[in-house]
């Protein structure tokens, strides 16, 4: 067992671009699908050496990347237990943490929660693509419990993907993802909903033809995987609800001033959000939100 040899169980856009781009660094992936056609498709696109649908063949893997959907998460972790020695590190990759790592606790102590800010719309094995990871941020929560050479571990491979490290607590990772990735997501899906909405037919038909560049950009995200969107929505509802809350009152403030035709209010509040927009996006450096 070495962490030369990696184990993925998932493969679909995330468990395959990790696969991809794990091989390119001369990994040695192995492969653990629910559908033995994935798992075939996955060697045949070269993101894994060998895969199967059963989670024995990941005894040699010195780190282990659950790369499922949330739900299945913790009972793939309860399954895989059995045939790992105490050394192997599991990780996963789900959009939420707290839920994970409080139902894996009890299963693994060698247990590092992860989540890559990256993705796309697309999903299953047809989706993955190399570099997916590469200038994105990467964040681990370890627990005070948490080896620190399991960190250090799963660390180094993220490193490898060139993906910039971040290190945080479970809570504090689900509070802040609720208003950079939750939020975003169900207010796009609002947005669609939305204009879904329009009574008029013929109004309807002409936004649909009109639409272009912007709402190309502000509908992306809800436009997604329904069944990732239900997860994130029911293992991350208390931080969601309140990011929609506040969301809700901005928008709020927002019709008042319109109703007011308070334009030079409106003016320097949209250049308070053009402002805040670049506060987003961070300079390409490794950092950490607080030393775990
Ligand atoms: P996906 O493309 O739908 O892939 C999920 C894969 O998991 C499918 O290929 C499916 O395999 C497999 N699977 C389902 N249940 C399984 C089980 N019990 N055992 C083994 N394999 C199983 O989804 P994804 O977008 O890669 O998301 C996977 C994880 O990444 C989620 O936890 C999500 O929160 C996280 N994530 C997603 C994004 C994103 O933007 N998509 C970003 C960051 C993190 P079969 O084809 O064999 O059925």
């Amino acid at each position: 067992m070495t962490d030369t040899t990696i184990g993925i169980v998932g493969l679909g856009l995330i468990g395959g671009s990790l696969g991809l781009d794990l091989r390119a660094q001369g990994l040695r992936v192995l492969g653990v699908a629910q559908r033995l056609a994935t798992a075939h498709q996955a060697r045949d696109r070269g993101a894994v050496d060998e895969a199967g649908t059963e989670l024995a063949r990941l005894a040699p893997a010195g780190i282990i990347f659950i790369c499922t959907p949330i739900p299945a998460i913790a009972p793939t972790v309860a399954q895989l237990a059995p045939h790992l020695a105490p050394e192997t590190v599991i990780t996963d990759v789900g959009s939420v943490k707290q839920p994970v790592l409080t139902a894996i606790a009890p299963l693994w102590p060698n247990f590092v929660g992860g989540h890559p800010m990256a993705g796309t719309t697309a999903q299953g094995i047809a989706a993955a693509q190399r570099q997916l990871f590469a200038n994105a941020p990467y964040v681990l929560t370890p627990t005070p419990t948490t080896p620190a050479t399991s960190v250090a571990r799963v660390a180094a491979i993220v490193r490898r993907l060139g993906a910039r490290l971040y290190t945080c607590s479970a809570s504090e990772h689900d509070r802040a993802v609720a208003w950079i990735s939750h939020l975003p997501l169900f207010a796009s899906a609002a947005l669609i909903a939305a204009c879904e909405g329009e009574p008029d037919g013929s109004v309807l038909t002409l936004a649909r033809q009109l639409a272009s560049s912007g709402f190309r950009d502000t509908s992306r995200v809800g436009g997604g995987n329904p069944d990732l969107g239900t997860a994130i929505a029911r293992s991350n509802r208390q931080e969601l609800l309140r990011a929609l809350g506040r969301y809700r009152d901005t928008l709020e403030d927002l019709i008042a001033q319109l109703e007011a035709e308070d334009w030079p209010a409106l003016e320097q509040w949209l250049q308070e959000t053009a402002t805040g927009r670049s506060r987003y996006l961070p300079p390409e450096t490794e950092t950490a939100c607080g030393p775990r």
